[in-house]
């Protein structure tokens, strides 16, 4: 028998033993698509290589954190000399506050903010600052939206409106979810339903703006002035979770999509996470003076964090936002990462293979369906055996995309033009062996 030569697989078979599943994450673990994980050695730009040395174009990045591509030098030299200062001190310090300064102006709905540390907090946080503030148990989130896993967020829809919802993981008690009402997203019928009949007991309603949890479905226009005015006329607060979507599809996050066309739009809380982090575990939770005040110290709503606002994320999280907000920054970005979805587009239609893409900025999706899906049952009917073969074609040719059909992908400022080429041309060849078998 000739020995087992694969690096990732052998360091797939130990972590096994010691990591549940292998991975500290579940859909690291390449359940959805089969086979074995790539284990990262290191990463330089739109590239990384596993542990055989096998080098992959990165359209995970981090999930979402990398807009910038891997070891930027600005970002690398700012956290190499706030590690020289010290990695963590529990008392307050002066990057806290120029970050805190730098999400507030990029964000004109936050007129302060909260540091944390994962966007699971973050959002966690938001929504008991939401019911501290009004004083109200209730909330509404969408089906396929993630907020990261609280108890109170892992909940399916119940059989009706009335009812609310069930607890989509073991450990979570059914009274824990008895509050969030679970409801289809982009369907105007169902929030205006659910408002009728629960409103006065709503404490917020928390949506991505634009869900990057069942790969990329934006919320409709139409539909978001809707959330906008039943939260305001029930004294809801609008909760946007952009811990995905904030600093990645636009400089102002998806608000300033939406606000772009309903004049005047803003939600009350926004969650962010990931790209403010720059790869370093980071993440924020901010809104108005009047609400953000109910927080302790001040208030009585509690929240706390050893590591919240840590230097050397900060100093990581600042060195990003000092780049992205170059002039041009998201005009560069926006531009490759359509480019990339037409070519994907062309090339399916080349090959007959029925294709649908969308992208915001540094953000995409794309699906093995005729026409974009406007909800998460409609995300559902994508052929997953053909993803796992599309997936699995991209991966052996060196193209990394997210090992789940309903994740988004993500275009770092440095992908050049020619990996950009590269990843269609690798594509089209993928596409020509799937139109083989449908
Ligand atoms: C990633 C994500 C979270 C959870 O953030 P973690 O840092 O993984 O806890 C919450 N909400 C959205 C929209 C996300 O994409």
């Amino acid at each position: 028998m000739t020995p087992n030569t694969d690096r990732n697989q052998q360091l797939f078979d130990r972590a096994r033993q010691l990591i549940p599943g292998g991975v500290n994450s579940p859909v690291r673990a390449f359940r959805a698509v089969g086979g074995t994980p790539r284990f990262v050695a290191r990463a330089q730009g739109p590239y990384f290589w596993d542990a055989n040395g096998q080098r992959y174009i990165d359209y995970i990045g981090s999930w979402g954190p990398m807009i910038l591509g891997h070891g930027h030098p600005a970002v690398v030299d700012a956290v190499q000399r706030a590690v020289t200062e010290g990695f963590s001190f529990g008392a307050p310090t002066e990057r806290e506050v120029e970050l805190a300064q730098a999400i507030i102006e990029l964000v004109p709905s936050m007129d302060m903010v909260r540091l944390v540390s994962s966007g699971t907090e973050a959002a966690m946080s938001a929504i008991r600052l939401a019911r501290g503030a009004t004083g109200r148990n209730k909330l509404i989130k969408f089906e396929g939206c993630y907020h990261g896993h609280a108890d109170a967020l892992l909940v399916k829809a119940g059989s009706g409106l009335a009812t609310f919802g069930n607890p989509t993981s073991a450990g979570v008690p059914p009274e824990v979810v008895q509050h969030t009402l679970v409801l289809e997203y982009n369907n105007l019928a169902q929030l205006e339903e659910a408002f009728a009949l629960h409103g006065a007991d709503l404490a917020c309603l928390m949506i991505e703006p634009i869900a990057g949890n069942m790969n990329f479905v934006r919320a409709a226009v139409p539909f978001m002035r809707r959330c906008r005015e039943l939260c305001t006329q029930h004294g809801a607060l609008l909760v946007f979770d952009e811990v995905m979507t904030g600093f990645r599809v636009a400089l102002g996050g998806a608000q300033s999509v939406y606000a772009k066309a309903i004049p005047g739009f803003k939600p009350d809380l926004s969650v962010l996470g990931k790209v403010i982090g720059g790869g370093m575990p980071l993440a924020a939770f901010g809104g108005p003076r009047a609400i953000m005040e109910q927080l302790a110290p001040l208030g009585p709503v509690y929240q706390a964090g050893t590591l919240s606002g840590n230097p050397v994320a900060t100093a990581c999280g600042l060195a990003t936002l000092k780049e992205i907000r170059k002039p041009g920054f998201f005009d560069g970005l926006a531009g490759k990462t359509a480019t990339l979805m037409n070519g994907l587009k062309a090339a399916a239609a080349a090959q007959g293979v029925p294709f649908s893409a969308d992208c915001e900025g540094g953000m995409f999706g794309f699906f093995l369906l005729p026409a974009l899906p406007h909800n998460y049952s409609q995300v559902m009917k994508s052929d997953s055996a053909q993803f796992n073969l599309l997936f699995h074609g991209l991966l052996d040719r060196g193209v990394y995309i997210a090992p789940a059909l309903y994740e988004a992908g993500f275009v770092s400022a440095a992908h050049s033009e020619a990996d950009i080429a590269e990843t269609i041309a690798v594509a089209r060849d993928v596409f020509k062996s799937l139109s083989l078998r449908v």
